[in-house]
């Protein structure tokens, strides 16, 4: 069967091509139309095939693989979707402090701020637990002293990618990353203020969307 397509149609199937996965929303905008009036349109070229719609992800061209689209889906989930409440501690808090922290909050990391609320470190099971056979008093280390520091912090940005976030906490081989946003105060070296975290946990969670997602 041959379809005629309408001007605005042949626009759809263009910007699709071009930027798909992409919402109903997004279309509609960049034709400057409503929803509604596209609805019938986006119907046709679904129903003929020329365009495919999953829920969630959106319109796309249906010459693209699945592979691609799928790929296509996780470059575009957001780290500030996926964060979650960050857990931290004060620099001059003790090892033996930020070892019950970790256990009554259920985390494996915990960032670390100053007087100011700035990120000065993060610290880790292995980081505690290396202290811990180190037989020293564990109350009487400020957990600063045991720390990995700023500037070595690996940091995710909000309007980062989660797949770039995941890249970072392989190749760094690291199992979580703070969320931060330049300090407004801040003045000489970068300091940050934590918005959130992102952890392997995260990175799962998204992993078990993708797969609930209807096909
Ligand atoms: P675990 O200690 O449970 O294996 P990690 O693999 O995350 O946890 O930590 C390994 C080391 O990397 C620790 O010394 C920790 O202080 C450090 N680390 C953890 N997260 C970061 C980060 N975002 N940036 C830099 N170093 C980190």
């Amino acid at each position: 069967m041959v379809i005629e397509l309408t001007s605005r149609q042949e626009k759809i199937v263009h910007i699709v091509k071009d930027e798909g996965p992409i919402t109903g929303e997004n279309i509609a905008e960049k034709l400057g139309v409503t929803r509604a009036t596209l609805r019938p349109d986006l119907a046709i070229l679904t129903m003929s095939g020329i365009l495919d719609a999953r829920p969630r992800v959106g319109y796309f061209f249906s010459g693209k693989s699945t592979m691609q689209v799928i790929g296509e889906s996780i470059k575009n989930k957001k780290v500030n979707e996926y964060k979650s409440v960050p857990i931290l501690v004060r620099d001059d808090s003790t090892v033996y402090d930020a070892i019950c922290t970790m256990f009554l909050e259920d985390v494996g990391t915990l960032f670390v701020v100053d007087g100011q609320s700035h990120l000065v470190g993060v610290t880790s099971r292995k980081d505690l637990l290396r202290s811990a056979i180190g037989r020293q008093e564990l109350d009487g280390i400020p957990v600063s002293v045991i720390m990995t520091r700023m500037p070595n912090i690996i940091l995710a940005f909000p309007e980062e990618s989660l797949h770039d976030a995941a890249t970072k906490m392989i190749r760094n081989q690291i199992d979580a990353l703070p969320v931060v946003k330049p300090s407004e105060h801040a003045s000489g070296a970068a300091k940050y203020e934590i918005i959130g975290r992102i952890t392997k946990t995260s990175i799962t969670r998204a992993y078990v969307e993708l797969g609930n997602e209807e096909l």
